[in-house]
């Protein structure tokens, strides 16, 4: 049975500055994952709490009350850079974000470095502790970036990743200066979940948007890895707040609390997402509105302390002590005080106490990413004596519960209305709004939630996700390694297929700079002599490019992804593409023009079986949207012709349908001699079709970072041309050993299936 490794931020206990009592966290996550599959071996890997350190672990780890089933991984980071990682960024930039409040964003370097190093500790650590078939799952937006570090080191974990805040609109997200390297480190997990649609929706639109990746409705593939989405709001161990608002001790203390009238509650950290503001400012509303009402309602409203030494939460405190004493002091009479302020934490069983007394539930967040209080609350009422929530309609958990009253915090009318409605509802409309949020929070706890997303999680994974290609420093013991591979089959011949841009030559900003080095030249030269080889190079440019780029090399060349191919032994250009492009291209270079024409800085690049529109250098926002206006109208227009429109990064190209580097090498291979086998090396999307092309007839390989059908990779182009030939010359003195008629310089290949085609 796979193990669960839970990462998040902290280790669920504390300890006391002995380091003699620990204290275990009874938060939602570890009730939450307690309840699932209890036969399952449960991992936790954190931050250390408070006072406990590499010399006293061993002995407290012995101590630590509770499930036998969790086993504990300490992360001990270093004062000062916990502080820069949780609280500069993680706090200050990224919470702010999140929630809609880019004003408060802070953002700075060294700290996002900071918060860099911390998570691949985390990855470090996980790395460490995981098996393979373990369920890796990562916990909230202080991680963003250890998937990216995992992933490197441990290609083929299954990792998850669930968001327990707001993904707030592209809009905002795309202000955040580091926003494409987190969008890139969650697509290295295999599923990301989100308490709710919408936040689902907008990481969609930002993957678009920013990495220019089009999402399915709830997965995206990049570089031949699928990741998977999910929403799975949060729920609560709701058994545990319906027996205890059943307890007589709970239902002691709730007689104890005084009531003035109908009681509205708010239970709420001292947080700028809660809107205590809007709060105070629509209760002051309902009391100027209804003046019957003083008198007959009050609110108590719990604010929990949060972050008391950061500026911007010292000044909500003063506002909110502010607003609350003018409330007061213009409405107050001998007998009733109109709002009761508790500035503190409360103990659960005085929370179960007001969530028993109070008759509403008042929730105004401007954000929050579920909100558990709605539900503790709801769990925790009873027919006898059945609350009300007005919940805004901004707490993910709006669209997890059904019948509470709807409110959007800024219309402060709208929200006295609804306390108007609460106060006047009937005792029948409250216990049937009541039992349908009852039902579904019993049928839908913290354990379902951990289960369900564990459970998608554990599915059989695309087979390329669970592979993924294994690095390799391409060292002499490699490429021994990989002659033996090559070998082992004893093949005739070898096809190596050589990707040109991001392969042989570095990628340049201007694509024409990108011309051969003398060096990379010479190496070409010298594996085109080996008699055993067909060198084929495949390439998105044009025959003329190509042509002058191999000139005198004895090398296929496949230009426009396998449109037109050259044939050493045939000496001349045949096209492949069997049907006339007359019927799509002049409607493409007319629609692809205007877009030109209106989009500053784009323009159209024409092949002959396929045409681009670039706009890496347009204003980006503009261009993008016009980029997808562009690839609706092409794929509408063009529906039912041989043509495939492709979104690549800041291009949109219309190709023939046989201009497909798969195609060409699965065509190639076929032509081949049947004991060849293949070598091809790529670094973009387009390779990766050649890639899966080439599966079972030989070896593939990834150049650069990030995922891939590849069964290699190596990381960095640098490595590419000493790496090849350091491989021909170690194929080639092997290779002498076999029977010398198979040397043959070159042979006509490709058989007639083109030749019938004449170019347009
Ligand atoms: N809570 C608490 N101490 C208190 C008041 C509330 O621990 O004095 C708990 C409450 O029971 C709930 C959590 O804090 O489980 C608040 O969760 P919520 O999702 O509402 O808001 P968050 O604080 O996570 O933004």
């Amino acid at each position: 049975m796979s193990r669960w490794v839970t990462v998040a931020n902290r280790l669920p206990f504390t300890l006391s500055p002995d380091g003699e009592q620990i204290t275990t966290s009874t938060g939602g996550l570890v009730s939450a994952l307690s309840g699932v599959h209890a036969a399952a071996e449960k991992i936790w890997i954190g931050c250390a709490p408070d006072h406990l350190t590499p010399e006293n672990w061993k002995s407290v780890q012995a101590k630590i009350p509770g499930d036998s089933s969790w086993s504990y991984r300490p992360i001990f980071v270093d004062k000062a850079l916990y502080d820069s990682y949780y609280n500069r960024t993680g706090n200050d930039v990224l919470w702010p974000l999140l929630h809609y409040q880019p004003e408060l964003v802070s953002f700075d370097k060294s700290s996002w470095e900071d918060y860099k190093t911390v998570n691949e500790k985390f990855a470090e650590a996980i790395a460490q502790e995981a098996q393979d078939d373990d369920l890796i799952w990562i916990h909230d937006f202080h991680l963003f970036m250890v998937p990216k570090f995992l992933r490197k080191l441990r290609p083929k974990l299954k990792i998850g990743f669930f968001l327990h805040v707001p993904f707030p609109t592209s809009e905002v997200f795309r202000q955040l200066p580091v926003r494409e390297q987190i969008l890139d480190s969650l697509l290295e997990c295999d599923l990301v979940g989100f308490h709710d649609y919408s936040y689902l929706q907008h990481f969609g639109s930002s993957l678009l948007r920013l990495l220019g990746v089009e999402p399915q409705f709830t997965s995206v593939t990049r570089d031949g890895r699928t990741t998977r989405f999910g929403v799975f709001p949060v729920s609560i161990d709701t058994e545990k707040f319906m027996r205890r608002a059943r307890d007589p001790k709970i239902h002691a203390l709730a007689q104890n609390i005084k009531e003035q009238g109908f009681l509205f509650l708010g239970v709420d950290r001292l947080d700028y997402i809660k809107g205590l503001d809007l709060k105070l400012k629509a209760f002051r509303t309902f009391l100027k509105k209804y003046p019957h009402v003083r008198e007959q309602v009050s609110l108590l409203q719990i604010a929990v302390p949060t972050r008391g030494d950061v500026p911007v939460y010292c000044q909500l405190a003063r506002d909110i002590a502010q607003l609350i004493g003018e409330i007061n002091g213009e409405f107050s009479t001998p007998n009733w005080t109109p709002v009761r302020y508790i500035h503190a934490s409360v103990s659960f069983d005085d929370l179960m106490a007001l969530y028993r007394s109070a008759d509403a539930l008042l929730v105004t967040s401007k954000r929050d990413g579920m909100n558990l209080v709605a539900l503790e609350y709801l769990a925790s009422q009873t027919v006898e004596k059945p609350g009300v929530v007005l919940l805004s309609e901004f707490a993910g958990a709006a669209s997890a519960l059904s019948h509470t009253l709807p409110i959007n915090p800024w219309d402060l009318e709208d929200s006295a209305r609804k306390m108007l409605q609460a106060l006047e509802m009937t005792r029948e409309e409250k216990v049937f709004r009541l039992r349908m949020m009852q039902d579904f929070l019993r049928e839908y706890t913290a354990t379902d939630w951990a289960a369900a997303f564990i459970a998608e999680l554990a599915k059989e994974m695309p087979a390329e996700n669970l592979k993924g290609p294994a690095r390799i420093e391409p060292n002499q013991d490699a490429v021994d390694l990989l002659c033996d591979r090559v070998l082992a089959s004893k093949p005739e011949r070898i096809a190596l297929l050589l990707d040109y841009d991001g392969t042989l030559t570095p990628i340049r900003s201007r694509p024409e700079e990108a011309v051969m080095s003398q060096e990379e030249r010479d190496a070409i030269l010298e594996l085109s002599r080996y008699p055993w080889i067909d060198l084929v190079i495949v390439s998105g440019r044009d025959s003329k490019f190509m042509a002058s780029q191999f000139f005198g090399i004895n090398a296929h060349l496949a230009a426009e992804h396998g449109a037109k191919v050259f044939s050493p032994g045939l000496r001349k250009w045949r096209r492949r593409v069997l049907r006339t492009r007359s019927t799509w291209y002049p409607a493409a270079e007319k629609i692809m023009s205007d877009y030109a024409a209106r989009v500053p800085h784009s323009r159209v690049e024409k092949k002959q079986y396929s045409i681009a529109w670039h706009y890496r250098l347009a204003p980006q926002e503009f261009a993008d949207f016009q980029a997808r206006k562009l690839v609706e109208e092409l794929e509408v227009g063009l529906s039912n012709l041989p043509v495939n429109v492709l979104r690549g990064k800041k291009v949109v190209e219309l190709r023939a349908m046989e201009a497909d580097k798969g195609v060409f090498a699965r065509t190639f291979l076929e032509d081949a001699s049947p004991n060849t086998f293949a070598l091809a090396l790529g670094d973009d999307s387009t390779d990766e079709d050649m890639f899966r092309a080439i599966k079972g007839r030989g070896i593939s390989f990834k150049i650069g970072a990030g995922s891939s059908a590849a069964d290699i990779a190596i990381h960095s182009q640098s490595l590419v041309i000493d790496f090849l030939r350091s491989l021909g010359r170690a194929l080639d003195q092997r290779m002498q050993r076999f029977e010398p008629e198979m040397h043959v310089e070159t042979r006509p290949t490709h058989s007639a299936r083109f030749e019938t085609a004449s170019l347009d």
